[in-house]
């Protein structure tokens, strides 16, 4: 049970979130040495993330454990994922889903036959999964929100599991994506192996992750306690490298939107990631709360992001 207190001490600025925590080695390369890149997150409050100096793959350190975060979505998250204010997800969840599932079922199209058997891991509210199937698509999902699940089913008729290993052994699809789910998991990597394992021969894996490397925004917008794990173009290319996935070329890319295939014997080896966590470090720096809030830079965010939430939820259908 969430206490209030346990609520305002993920609120309140300038204080650490409320959890223990555990060391964890790189999910990427095993590398134990890192930089620390940022200190706080874009609500304001203190929370620590370093980069691997082996790789560069970003993380949250110390790194909550599964109870922990599962606390965390209990409680910060419940009004969203659990539908508390109704029985449909928020209408600016369902109207920027559907926005994103548009692009990529674009991006795509040229997967997207009629009769192609897709899997979207982290199927959401089923917006995607809707797409597929309007392009004739056999589409699955997997969704271990119980509320997103059961609304995507009732809403879309979609086939919708709770975990990949309720999927039928050997079950095989043409076309895999995870979008915006890599950074919330303890071990992307492990599941981008699983997700490689469920192409058939010539399926595309389509993966999209926030860029840590993006700009226009103060880099601590780019830190948020539910993403633990941090990506630019060379760590979710090295991690599908892992998976034994590489770029597609026939796919268009942007940044860490990229669709992946099966690597084969004229790829070559894992591209060398040296001095990146040196150069994140030094793109990310570290914001000092007190001198950022005097600034007054955070209106404009702050302003934009409501703005953008108010658009989203008066958006026409
Ligand atoms: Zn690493």
């Amino acid at each position: 049970m969430t206490s209030p207190l346990h609520l305002v001490r993920h609120a309140l600025p300038f204080t650490r979130y409320p959890y223990r925590g555990e060391g964890m080695a790189c999910n990427l390369c095993g590398g134990t040495e890192t930089l620390v890149v940022a200190e706080t997150d874009r609500r304001l409050k203190r929370l620590r993330s370093v980069a691997c100096t082996g790789c560069g793959l970003i993380r949250t350190d110390p790194m909550p454990n599964a109870a922990e975060l599962d606390a965390y979505y209990a409680s910060a998250y419940r009004a969203a994922y659990q539908f508390a204010l109704g029985r449909r997800p928020p209408r600016h969840h369902l109207n920027r889903s559907r926005r994103e599932a548009a692009f990529r079922a674009d991006l795509l199209s040229p997967a997207l036959r009629p009769g192609a058997r897709v899997l979207d891991f982290g199927s959401g509210s089923g917006e995607f999964l809707a797409a597929a199937r309007g392009r004739g698509c056999e589409a699955t999902g997997i969704e271990p929100g119980r509320a997103y699940g059961a609304y995507a089913r009732a809403e879309h008729g979609a086939r919708v599991l709770d975990r990949l290993d309720d999927l039928a052994p050997g079950e095989a699809f043409d076309v895999v994506t995870v979008h915006h789910v890599l950074e919330h998991l303890r071990d992307p990597v492990d599941t981008l192996v699983r997700l490689a394992g469920q192409l058939a021969p010539g399926g595309v894996l389509y993966a999209a992750v926030p860029n840590m490397a993006a700009t226009g925004k103060p880099p601590h917008e780019r830190f948020h306690f539910a993403h633990v794990h941090g990506f630019v173009r060379e760590t979710l290319d090295r991690a599908a490298r892992r998976a034994g996935l590489v770029p597609h070329p026939a796919y268009r890319r942007e940044d860490t939107t990229v669709v992946y295939r099966q690597a084969d014997a004229s790829d070559g080896p894992d591209l060398p990631t040296t001095g990146l966590a040196q150069d994140l470090a030094a793109a990310l720096g570290t914001v000092r709360p007190g001198a950022y809030v005097a600034s007054g830079a955070w209106l404009r965010p702050m302003v934009r992001r409501n703005a953008k939430a108010i658009r989203d939820t008066f958006a026409a259908r």
